[in-house]
């Protein structure tokens, strides 16, 4: 039986996942692995946050919840973003979806008709042209360089907007770490509204700043009208497994993907929205706790890299990873993460996971305990200076 090409085209064939499959595999074969893969904290849901999920549950919150969201978490998300952003938001500008990724699938089904393109920015997270091409869309990468420390050049997406409807971005940045700075989101703005063109603007990791602020881009005059954010407890609040987002956008946008929710997530479950509520107004020093590991290890990572001279370190500005460039190695990204599996069973992902952009580097995840983690960095840096070595010497 046929299947449709909707479905079938979303990956392609590779995932970009094989090495992390491989390193899973030897994990569950009893293999001692140090995983610094996927973007998953070291530290469970806080109990506090489980308390009032609990509380809810225990009150009945286990029914249907209304479809958009609960009053209370749209009032919630609204409020947080009219504060970070200064432009007027209300529960009408808000849809709670089951985590960002179905938020990012909904934003491009609202905007893209099958057959269009879509534009979304290379290196990326790994589900974005899958996203787009689930949508119906055609997904289009732009890609960003190293030699530009990975900021968006709006040059490259205005020669790439012909025909496009709509641009996704990144910021804090997954898998680069980059924050993208302001003269390069006022240019991206610009390329949109010349182009006119749709701007989904992913923020989940917008808790996790290092260096510098987070800007988002609607707030950019001018931008509110035409960009839909993409937020998610996952990350904020260490909620994976929670599956609670949001998009924020235009009211009538919100109101056609109510329709969307309506007619295929149906809602999230409302104590899982409850202890969303709960946790966005816990105040700073929650979402404080939940980052600090990443901004310690990310300390720790640069007086590791600061003693060697093989591994180069993409300006590590914010969310959980930093982006390693080990091309002095003579490797492709991929062939380093599997000898680095081989050899010292330390699972990285590899840059060409991500796309061409990010070939001959690899993304270290900061998700596991300090000494583990900068034992893990020696040995890489070790494993690349030797590596090096070979590689001059052929
Ligand atoms: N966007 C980015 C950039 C991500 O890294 C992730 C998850 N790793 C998501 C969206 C989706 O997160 P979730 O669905 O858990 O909210």
């Amino acid at each position: 039986m046929e299947l449709s090409k909707r479905i079938t085209q979303i990956t392609g064939g590779s995932d970009g996942w094989e090495v992390f499959n491989r390193a899973r595999r030897m994990l569950n074969e009893g293999h001692a692995v140090t995983e610094l893969t996927i973007g998953e904290h070291d530290v469970r849901t806080d109990p506090s946050i489980l308390h009032a999920m609990d509380l809810s549950a225990r009150n009945g919150h286990t029914g249907y919840a209304t479809v958009p969201g609960t009053d209370l978490l749209r009032d919630t998300v609204a409020a947080r973003v009219q504060s970070r952003t200064g432009i007027p938001t209300t529960r009408n500008n808000v849809l709670i979806t089951p985590g960002g990724q179905s938020a990012l699938f909904a934003a491009h089904m609202a905007v893209c008709d099958p057959g269009d393109t879509g534009l979304f920015l290379d290196p990326y997270y790994a589900t974005y042209p899958g996203t787009i091409r689930g949508a119906g869309a055609i997904a289009r990468a732009v890609r960003t360089a190293a030699e530009d420390a990975f900021q968006p050049r709006a040059d490259l997406i205005d020669a790439a907007a012909e025909g496009a409807v709509s641009l996704l971005i990144n910021t804090p940045n997954n898998p680069t770490g980059v924050v993208y700075s302001r003269q390069s989101l006022e240019a991206i703005a610009d390329v949109c509204q010349r182009r006119d063109l749709w701007l989904i603007s992913d923020e989940v990791y917008d808790t996790q700043i290092w260096e510098g602020e987070h800007l988002s881009a609607r707030a950019l005059p001018g931008m509110a009208d035409r960009t839909l954010v993409i937020g998610s407890m996952s990350k904020s609040h260490a909620m994976t497994g929670s599956r609670c987002g949001w998009i924020v956008g235009p009211e009538y946008v919100i109101r056609h993907l109510i329709d969307l929710a309506t007619h295929t997530t149906y809602g999230v479950p409302g104590f899982i929205q409850d202890a969303a509520s709960f946790a966005l107004t816990a105040g700073h020093e929650l979402e404080n706790k939940i980052a600090a590991p990443f901004r310690r290890r990310r300390s720790l990572a640069i007086n590791v890299l600061a003693a060697q001279n093989t591994v180069g370190l993409v300006p590590a500005q914010g969310s959980m990873y930093l982006m390693l460039d080990v091309r002095a190695t003579g490797l492709t990204g991929e062939e380093f993460a599997n000898a680095l599996l081989d050899t010292h069973a330390i699972a990285v992902m590899p840059g060409e996971s991500f796309g061409k952009a990010a070939a001959g580097h690899i993304r270290v995840a900061m998700t596991v305990d300090d000494e583990k983690f900068v034992s893990a960095l020696r040995t890489l840096c070790a494993f690349s200076a030797q590596l090096a070595k070979r590689h001059a010497a052929e």
